[in-house]
């Protein structure tokens, strides 16, 4: 059995040390965050996670949601209880704003907190998770109403949400929705179509679920600017808060899938079920993207999350299984065989693993900083900028962090050899887990053409001039440390690298979108490649300062500064492979005609 403990020293490390969020106490919210308080809320969730989500994971992938012949779903057992108390606890609540019940608490430690329960069990998480991306939509987009009626239930957990856009016909291409929309006489919308992939669709944890759902108003215009959104609740709401008749919109299947069983993915059918428009009519996918947005932070969250626990129980068994020697002799001659962890080979992968969720955590929370910076910075200068940040950083947390997050599942499964292989043992689940967060909320080719196609060239590049200044200051700071020069350089030289390839797509994608596309995969990964690297450089000088200032805890600071070494070794110079890969071009991957593919 699988086992998991929340990370909570490494997260305050992030949160207290690096992002030092103690600073910021002008900021709403952040007062109330003292390192104290930080400490307590990442423990007490942390053992949440870890004692009442963790043991549900395998029984509840194995024993998955069943549907029942009237539409209705039951998770697996344990999970309605592990609910019950997650609303009783007020997890959900941690950073949703005080007027609507919740804790006002800054983002960073609920993304904390996300992780640790997506590490916990991912299949769980997803229904809270799902509910705050409804919630955040119905934040911007919902009138006073709409807030009133659906918020304060949905932030206590007491309903949750969901997020409805894919059809049969439509998956990435948004424009191609047929659900339509027929407008009633008293102002509500009758909704009816399919929807398919819904995540927690249908399920016993809450009495209530809020759909959000895409749709098309009679006469909307073709494509996606005839798009709008639509809040669809199970049960009707009656204007004094208690439930209402039930809605026309019911599940017609469970999706039977490669993993996350215990997390409902449904077939909706809406059957002229009553919707309430949110939003302008047609303006629905900018509303949308308000729950995207965040739902791919959330996503890059997860493949985090399974890498981490993936970890975890690497490092557990190769401290425990002995097979072979070490190579420079017996590591502990009065064993018949030495740990597999005196292997370089195994080293490598556990220390592949502990570069990425480590750079990966900061990187992480550094997002959900940026998200309380977008709404509360005390300028519109800084405002801006963190705007600029997060919307450039999105698809590389999204899309490089679920590609390397499933790399390193892979590879903690590799560590456990056969027995990894084995179901009992958790560690195909972790993989298996791991797999849809490169596909869902945008599968990752389309994270890097959003990259490339709309985040490099807005405002005439100015996020990612943002991003590169950044780097280069950090470069020039840590070259200052001899113990920290040595990855100033190599991040610094990777940062080039993203310039370069910058450079070229500026060059040669305007006349030849194709170039575009072709790079598109590796400029995602030379970005997160950067990206992580500037978070080692930061944490890495974190380090350095507390080292210098007699800090304690001298083993977990030089175990930083020795991973940062070991990133800027090993993961850096990737970044001017896959320049080289984009400089290639589409030529070659685009000139042969269909025929050419097929091998019978
Ligand atoms: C378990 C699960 C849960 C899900 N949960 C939800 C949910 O809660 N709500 C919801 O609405 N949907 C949900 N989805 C749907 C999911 O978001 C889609 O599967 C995903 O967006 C991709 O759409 P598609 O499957 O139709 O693939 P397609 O759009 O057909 O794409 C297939 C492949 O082609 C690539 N591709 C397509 N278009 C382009 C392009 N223009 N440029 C480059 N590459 C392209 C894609 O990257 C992908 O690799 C879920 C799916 C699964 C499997």
């Amino acid at each position: 059995m699988p086992s998991y403990k929340a990370p909570v020293r490494d997260a305050r490390f992030v949160i207290n040390e690096v992002l030092r969020i103690g600073d910021r106490n002008g900021l709403p919210g952040f007062s109330a965050a003292t390192p104290d308080l930080v400490a307590t809320v990442l423990e007490e969730s942390g053992k949440f996670a870890a004692e009442v989500c963790a043991p549900l994971n395998l029984s509840g992938d194995q024993a998955g949601c069943q549907r029942r012949q009237d539409g209705s779903v039951t998770t697996p057992e344990g999970f309605k209880a592990a609910y019950d108390q997650f609303v009783a606890s007020g997890w959900g609540t941690l950073s949703q704003p005080e007027a609507f019940g919740g804790q006002g608490l800054p983002h960073v430690l609920g993304f904390a907190f996300e992780e640790f329960l997506s590490s916990a069990n991912q299949s769980f998480a997803m229904y809270p998770g799902l509910t705050n991306g409804a919630v955040g939509a119905i934040l911007v987009k919902g009138s006073p109403e709409q807030q009133a009626a659906y918020l304060p239930k949905m932030i206590s957990g007491e309903w949750s949400g969901t997020m409805n856009l894919t059809e049969p016909q439509c998956g990435t291409d948004l424009g191609l929705i047929r659900t339509k929309a027929e407008p009633r006489s008293d102002g509500t919308h009758a909704i009816t179509g399919t929807k398919i992939f819904i995540s927690a669709g249908e399920h016993d944890l809450t009495v209530n679920i809020i759909h959000l759902v895409l749709a098309r108003l009679p006469d909307a215009p073709e494509g996606t600017r005839g798009i709008s959104l639509f809040i669809v609740p199970k049960f009707l709401v009656n204007a004094d808060g208690s439930l209402g008749a039930r809605n026309a919109v019911s599940c017609g299947a469970l999706e039977r899938k490669m993993g996350i069983h215990a997390n409902a993915t449904c077939v909706m059918n809406y059957d002229g079920a009553t919707g309430y428009l949110i939003g302008e009519p047609n303006k629905g996918l900018a509303a949308m993207f308000i729950m995207m947005n965040a739902a791919r932070l959330g996503v890059g969250m997860q493949g985090l999350s399974q890498a981490e626990v993936a970890y975890q129980n690497a490092v557990t068994y190769a401290l425990e299984r002995r097979q072979g020697r070490a190579l420079a002799g017996p590591a502990e001659p009065d064993e018949k065989a030495d740990l597999l962890f005196v292997h370089p080979d195994v080293r490598r992968m556990l220390m592949d693993a502990k570069a990425f969720t480590e750079g990966m955590r900061a990187l992480s929370l550094w997002g959900g900083l940026l998200v309380d910076l977008v709404h509360a910075a005390p300028t519109e200068e800084e405002r801006q900028e963190a705007d600029d940040l997060l919307g450039l950083l999105t698809p590389v947390i999204k899309g490089y962090g679920t590609d390397k997050g499933y790399d390193v599942a892979t590879n903690m499964q590799q560590v456990w050899g056969g027995h990894g292989f084995i179901v009992e043992n958790g560690m195909e689940q972790f993989v298996r887990d791991a797999r849809i967060t490169m596909i869902y909320e945008g599968a990752n080719g389309v994270q890097a053409m959003d990259l490339v196609g709309r985040k490099l060239p807005a405002n005439m590049g100015r996020a990612i001039q943002v991003f590169f200044a950044a780097v280069d200051k950090e470069c020039a700071e840590a070259g200052a440390d001899a113990r920290t020069a040595p990855v100033a350089e190599r991040v610094g030289k990777a940062n080039g690298e993203l310039k370069a390839a910058t450079m070229w797509l500026m060059q040669n994608a305007m006349a030849k979108p194709d170039n575009a596309g072709a790079g598109a995969h590796h400029y995602m990964h030379i970005a997160g490649i950067v990206a992580l690297g500037l978070m080692w450089l930061r944490m890495g000088r974190t380090a350095a300062v507390a080292l210098d200032a007699g800090a304690g805890d001298t083993a977990f600071y030089e175990a930083k500064l020795t991973t940062a070494r070991y990133f800027a070794e090993r993961f850096t110079p990737d970044a001017g492979a896959l320049r080289r890969k984009l400089e290639a071009g589409a030529e070659t991957m685009m000139a042969l005609p269909a025929e050419a593919f097929a091998t019978a």
